[in-house]
């Protein structure tokens, strides 16, 4: 039985580079771990946010793009994400959220307590604090490791068909279903990050893409091996799986689920350092090499964009 360890990435749709950066960066205190373009349409940047080094479980990307209609959270789509914060860390969180005026609320799932709030386009995020997963070292502006985003807890999937898309997490990812608590049901992955998927039994008004939605969810496959094998269960249960596509950083295979939800199945390998050391990690623009060439042309196209500390942490 294929298990895949968890959440791989989550990809999202924004309008603001720069006010992205400055939310997901300058608030939450992930590192921008990669700057590059999206390789279908390089006058839009492709920003990847994780931890120090960019571990699968850790890491949410964006396509930032002004012109893009909104979008509307709703079944077809990943709802919610959710970060994991260390054991304790609870209070330093909403006194931050409150510092830089970012509405808030709480309510408990599955017995523990979860703090919601939305991004800047609108994006339902959510910290929860439990001891899993390795500390995050990265420090920026107010955030300290000690305080720091581990990476993903998880999400809370809406789908248009739970039971169809529960039989999609349990036959074909691997997860294992815990439980229900009220209109949530729980499904558990072995890893360490985005290992906790919630499912919410009550769908709402259908999904529209556009800004402020999550795109997709990547779940992890430890190889290439892994992927091809995966790719060859999917057809034979009746999916339509892409080819194997080569995103640079992981190899992917993408399908639509039957709730609506885009799926991607994506590599561990070869990761974020392919392209630059890890202390440089998210420093400069870095192009497929197919796009090299044009690399001049492409960074007086885009706009000026930078990671740095919010005037209320100074
Ligand atoms: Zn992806």
């Amino acid at each position: 039985m294929q298990k895949t360890a968890g959440i791989h990435h989550i990809t999202a749709m924004v309008n603001d580079a720069q006010r992205n950066i400055d939310f997901y960066a300058g608030l939450l205190g992930l590192r921008l771990i990669k700057k590059t373009i999206n390789f279908d349409r390089p006058e839009v940047y492709h920003l990847y946010f994780g931890n120090e080094t960019g571990n699968p479980g850790t890491v949410i990307t964006f396509f930032p793009w002004a012109k893009q209609l909104k979008g509307r959270i709703g079944t077809g789509q990943v709802g919610v994400t959710s970060y994991l914060t260390p054991k304790g860390t609870t209070s330093f969180w909403e006194n931050r959220l409150r510092k830089f005026n970012i509405e808030f609320s709480s309510s408990i799932r599955f017995g523990e307590k979860y703090i919601h709030f939305n991004d800047p386009d609108g994006l339902k995020l959510e910290l929860i604090e439990r001891d899993d997963g390795p500390i995050n070292h990265w420090s920026i502006g107010g955030v300290q490791a000690e305080n720091a985003i581990k990476g993903f807890s998880g999400v809370i999937l809406y789908s248009a068909q739970p039971h169809k898309t529960t039989d999609v997490l349990e036959n074909v990812m691997g997860l294992e279903c815990i439980g229900q608590d009220g209109d949530f049901l729980r499904f558990k992955a072995e890893g360490y990050l985005g290992n906790t998927i919630d499912m919410q039994l009550n769908p709402s008004v259908r999904g529209l893409m556009g800004a402020g939605t999550v795109h997709h969810i990547a779940w992890r496959a430890q190889d290439e091996e892994d992927l091809l094998r995966w790719r060859s269960l999917l057809q034979d249960k009746g999916y339509y799986p892409t080819e194997i596509r080569d995103r640079n950083y992981f190899k992917a295979v993408y399908f639509h689920e039957e709730g609506g939800i885009l799926f991607e199945i994506a590599t561990d390998p070869p990761s974020f350092s392919v392209d630059e050391p890890v202390a440089e990690l998210g420093k400069k623009l870095t192009l497929p090499s197919w796009l090299e060439s044009k690399r001049e042309e492409l960074e007086a196209t885009l706009p000026p964009v930078e990671v740095r500390v919010l005037e209320g942490d100074k």
